[in-house]
């Protein structure tokens, strides 16, 4: 056995040890190698914590905005001490580069966005007669990936606390490192026992057990749509409200007057963003055909230039390592499926780096003369491999970057801004963003199969609040 075992898990104000027994491995993307072990709670500790954050309901949903506002300040600043902690922990575990550690900074985003959000909420609102109070819905469940664990912790807890939420947090088995230091950090805010508590384990043991329970009245779910789908059915047994943030194919759209330069690497920008393992990765770049030749060309030379993979810890590298062997088998199989199906690799291609013999490195890879039908182009990768599929004219942009069943994002390049708000508003995705545009509290989620409900800022608050109309 390791030395490094994570053998605590958080229930009730306390550090205690699971009940469950099974070990799982914690490894260094960066190397393979392993680096510890988790202790996995079961479906014992999943029934405690949710025992925990119903007992401390009555209380926290009875606080005053003043009150969570401060909570959420002191949680703010809990963590704000142990940043560079986490920043570690997100090397370490994940292999996300330090140069692009945006996600870290933003768990500090997260509750102070939630306490401004909270400054200005209406939570009594007259309706003719009727005065409408927005209470507490009870206790949340959230649940949250690997791909920035520590930053969905933060985002849904904020939000669930200024709701006035209790809550169990049953983060990604493979995220324990950044886990354990937010909850040291969050457990030195000195919150009231049982507000949230944090039980870390299988998602068909822990997660099951909260998709089930009668005493959980909402979930909030980042992760990929498979399992959105079964928290849904699993769910509907209680009929819990759910916010479910799952996977996108999301388009990055090239217009005929856009600067091409800026807009290539715009479209890098947001295909690459977290070594691509992003939901809201552009992963479809949609360019007019006649330009086609000169993108790739951009593709080429900004790929190798800009984007070098290797160590997270290196300043310089922007893309880092796979999180796991099997997401970096997964990545590779779709690369030689691109193949197959008659794509032309542009930049990258199957295997690993030359120089980096070691670790879950694949080559950032750009496939062009792809058609929307290809499996590159309907399924998500979560990897750095994008595709570069042509376009008619508008209609046909348009018509290319709604035909998919995800639609979490979308991006728009256009020297036009009035065209590009045009062409945004026909596009079915969640979000769009023109030319770079970005608005962390305008509410987030996806049209079709990337989800259910929005998160952020007041649409975000909303869904932890069930409307109850007096009517007087
Ligand atoms: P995943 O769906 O495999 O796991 C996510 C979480 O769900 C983990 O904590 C896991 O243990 C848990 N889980 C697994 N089975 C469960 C079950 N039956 N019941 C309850 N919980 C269960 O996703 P992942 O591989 O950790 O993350 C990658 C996926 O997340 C990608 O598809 C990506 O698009 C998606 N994602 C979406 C967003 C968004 O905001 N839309 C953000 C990041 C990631």
């Amino acid at each position: 056995m390791l030395n490094n075992v994570i053998s605590r898990i958080y229930i009730d104000g306390e550090f205690v040890t699971p009940h469950g027994t099974e070990l799982f491995d914690l490894h260094n993307p960066a190397t393979g190698q392993v680096i510890g072990q988790v202790q996995l709670a079961d479906e014992v500790d999943a029934e405690a914590a949710v025992a925990a954050a119903k007992r401390a309901l009555p209380a926290w949903s009875a606080t005053s905005r003043e009150e969570r506002i401060d909570a959420l300040r002191r949680l703010h600043d809990a963590v704000a001490a142990r940043l560079e902690d986490i920043r570690e922990a997100v090397v370490l575990e994940y292999g996300g580069p330090v140069r692009n550690s945006f996600l870290v900074d933003g768990i500090l985003g997260a509750f102070a966005h939630m306490i401004k959000t909270l400054e200005d909420f209406e939570f009594t609102r007259q309706v003719g007669n009727a005065v409408v109070e927005m209470a507490p819905i009870g206790v949340a469940g959230l649940i949250s990936p690997w791909n920035s664990d520590a930053f969905f912790i933060a985002d849904k807890l904020a939000t669930a606390l200024a709701a006035g939420c209790t809550a169990v947090i049953k983060p990604s088995e493979m995220s324990a490192t950044q886990t354990q230091v937010m909850t040291e950090a969050l457990h030195a805010a000195g919150l009231p026992k049982g507000v949230f508590n944090i039980v870390t384990g299988r998602g068909d043991v822990v997660g099951t057990t909260i998709n089930r329970h009668p005493d959980i009245a909402k979930i909030s779910f980042t992760g990929s749509t498979e399992v959105g789908r079964t928290i849904m059915r699993e769910a509907s047994g209680t009929l819990k409200s759910l916010t479910l943030e799952l996977g996108g194919k999301s388009p990055s759209i090239i217009l005929d007057d856009a600067n091409l330069e800026e807009a290539v690497a715009g479209a890098l920008g947001v295909g690459f963003v977290n070594s691509g393992q992003a939901c809201t990765a552009g992963t479809r770049i949609l360019v007019p055909e006649n330009q086609l030749e000169d993108v790739v060309a951009l593709i080429t030379k900004k790929v190798a230039s800009d984007y070098p993979v290797g160590d997270p810890r290196d300043p310089a590298t922007a893309v880092g390592p796979m999180v796991s062997q099997r997401q970096w088998d997964r990545v590779q199989s779709y690369i030689h499926r691109g193949v197959e199906e008659g794509a032309r690799v542009v930049v990258g291609g199957p295997g690993r780096p030359d120089e980096l013999p070691d670790g879950y490195y694949v080559r950032p890879t750009v496939f062009a003369d792809v058609t929307n039908d290809m499996t590159i182009a309907r399924e998500e990768i979560f990897g750095p491999v994008l595709s570069v599929i042509t376009y008619r004219d508008e209609d046909h942009a348009v018509e290319i970057a709604n035909d998919t069943t995800y639609g979490l994002h979308a991006y728009v390049f256009s020297g036009d801004p009035a065209r590009a708000r045009r062409i945004a508003s026909r596009l079915e995705a969640g979000r769009v963003s023109v030319n770079g545009g970005y608005e962390p509290v305008s509410p987030f989620g996806g049209f079709k199969q990337s989800g259910l409900g929005r998160e952020y800022g007041s649409f975000g608050l909303e869904g932890f609040l069930e409307p109850r109309s007096v009517m007087l």
